[in-house]
């Protein structure tokens, strides 16, 4: 029987099980395949996955802390985990280790229309920031970094591309509509609870200057609706949210493992379900 797994420390709070799960009985492989979840520490990352393919794993999305280590440890790797230097996908087929990059692909899937000639701010410039700015930057965008730590947006320009955003006017260009696309790549709205409103301000947008001629795409994503969504749906804004990159990313994924169009309602339902609902506008 082929196994998957989602691998990652800590790994209780994952929606990819229940995603996958869910996937495989809508492709009717429910009783053949299965999806689990597997904490492993660090010291032990390599090890561990290096032991799969013998126990019946035919691939594995990788999650924090492990992106780079999957990378590292891959006998081959896409040119899209090349690039970015991360791997959150890995199939094992004929006793080697195969790297993917699906941030990057459920990303560009999850957007409305091309990236070609948008004008993008990228905020933050961690491991998911990496595949957003290659991914863009790929497809005919412009894009502009920041990121708390300014030295790291200048590394991620450096390195992928892009200009870094001079941190002083990035409010205000966003306010003159200088972007079409923001996306916000930091954890800023992880784990969103009904209070992070403070937690917001610590981004250099002003929530009252998104509107209609905004895309916003916010990868984070919580038990409850992000304040970075909620603000800027209330203002007209085309809203894209962690959960629909989640899935995306997750489908690309089992095409990969699997060969198959994958399910994507059925995994939309599954991540959606139960714990998470959208917050209410206390403005209404
Ligand atoms: P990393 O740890 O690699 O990067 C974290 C980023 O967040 C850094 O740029 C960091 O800035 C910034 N940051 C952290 N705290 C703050 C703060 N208080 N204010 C402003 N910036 C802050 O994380 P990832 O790139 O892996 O993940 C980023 C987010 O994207 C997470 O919420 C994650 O859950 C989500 N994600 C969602 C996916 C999906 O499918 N929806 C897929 C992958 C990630 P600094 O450099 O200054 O520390």
């Amino acid at each position: 029987m082929p196994k998957l797994a989602v691998v990652g420390q800590p790994i209780s709070h994952s929606r990819s099980p229940m995603m996958h799960t869910a996937a495989l009985a809508a492709l009717g492989l429910a009783r053949a395949w299965t999806y689990e979840a597997i904490e492993v520490a660090p010291d032990h990352f390599a090890a561990r996955v290096r032991a799969m393919p013998r126990e019946g794993f035919v691939g594995a999305n990788v999650t924090v802390p492990h992106k780079l280590a999957a990378l590292a440890l891959a006998d081959e790797a896409s040119e899209a985990a090349s690039a970015i230097g991360a791997a959150n996908t890995l199939s094992f087929a004929g006793g080697r280790v195969v790297a993917e990059n699906t941030d990057a692909i459920g990303f560009l899937d999850a957007l409305p229309g091309s990236p070609e000639g948008k004008s993008a701010l990228v905020l933050g410039a961690g491991g998911s920031a990496r595949a957003v700015v290659w991914v863009l930057l790929d497809g005919g965008a412009e894009v502009a970094i920041w990121n708390r730590t300014p030295a790291r947006a200048e590394a991620l320009a450096r390195e992928l591309g892009g200009r870094v955003a001079k941190p002083s006017r990035v409010a205000d260009a966003v306010s003159m509509g200088a972007y079409d696309l923001i996306v916000n790549a930091t954890t800023v709205g992880m784990g969103a609870s009904s209070n992070d409103r403070a937690e917001l301000m610590s981004l250099p947008i002003d929530a009252d200057a998104l509107g209609e001629k905004h895309q916003l795409v916010d990868l984070a994503y919580g038990a409850v609706e992000t304040e970075l969504v909620r603000a800027a749906k209330a203002r007209g804004a085309q809203v894209v949210d962690g959960l629909e990159v989640l899935v995306r990313q997750g489908a690309a994924s089992l095409r990969i493992w699997t060969g198959l169009d994958p399910p994507i309602e059925a995994m939309r339902e599954a991540v959606r379900a139960s714990e998470w609902q959208p917050k209410k506008d206390p403005r209404t």
